[in-house]
């Protein structure tokens, strides 16, 4: 198994987390990011902000059973330089 750390919560971290769960479906992906929030979709925004539609409505990795899961968000790190979170590793993007 495949443990990857990707570093920002935008479209494109999580599609490179998708990416990677679909080339190695036993992988096990964490993102990173500076955010305190996991991946929402920027572009419902409006319609949460207008009151169109629930705060949950905007996310969309963390409705699939935590048994399920590949991906995990881990929001709420200072902005931190990608080395600093592979302590062990001399390869960015796998630990
Ligand atoms: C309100 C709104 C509506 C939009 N609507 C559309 C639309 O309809 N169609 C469209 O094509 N595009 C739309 N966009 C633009 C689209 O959302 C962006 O192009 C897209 O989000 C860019 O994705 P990204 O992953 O490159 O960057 P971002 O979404 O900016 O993600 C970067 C992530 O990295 C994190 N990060 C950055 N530096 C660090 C660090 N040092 N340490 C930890 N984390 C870090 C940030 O916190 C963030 O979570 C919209 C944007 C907004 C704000």
């Amino acid at each position: 198994m495949g443990r990857y750390v990707i570093v920002g919560n935008g479209v494109a971290g999580v599609a490179a987390a998708q990416t990677i769960v679909r080339a190695d479906p036993a992988a096990e992906v964490h993102i990173f990011s500076a955010e305190s929030y996991p991946y929402y979709r920027r572009p419902r925004l409006w319609k949460f902000i207008a009151g169109e539609i629930e705060q949950g409505a905007l996310y969309l990795l963390s409705s699939r059973p935590k048994s399920q899961r590949r991906i995990w968000s881990c929001p709420a790190v200072p902005p931190t330089p990608a080395r600093s979170l592979l302590p062990h590793s001399e390869s960015p993007g796998r630990s």
